[in-house]
């Protein structure tokens, strides 16, 4: 098993985990459960791990197009401040990933 990426926080690591599984890649999320309760804890512990290591460098290719992607939809979609926590959000997110509120309307 091999780390591919340290993601900024447990729901990006989800999205990437689902577009590896989505393109046969087994991977598994770890460290999401520490980002979650303590505050400030830092930012690189939440990790995407590749279970086969034969499937490493198509991963790290899947996880390259990911971010083209991502980045198409963050320039069709503003970021968002969360009105519970003053969270920054970005677009493509429905709901604050720090305190679980939903985006308000616009
Ligand atoms: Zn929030």
């Amino acid at each position: 098993m091999k780390p591919l990426h340290t993601a900024r926080h447990a729901a990006e690591a989800h999205l990437i985990l689902g577009y590896l599984e989505s393109n046969g890649v087994q991977a598994i999320v770890r460290g999401e459960f520490l980002t979650g309760g303590i505050g400030e804890l830092p930012a690189d512990i939440c990790k995407v791990w590749v279970i086969d290591d034969t499937d490493v460098s198509r991963a790290h290719e899947l996880v390259r197009q990911f971010f083209r992607g991502e980045a198409a939809s963050i320039h069709a979609h503003e970021h968002w401040c969360c009105t519970q926590c003053g969270e920054q959000l970005e677009g493509q997110f429905t709901a604050c990933w720090n305190c679980g509120s939903t985006r308000p309307d616009r």
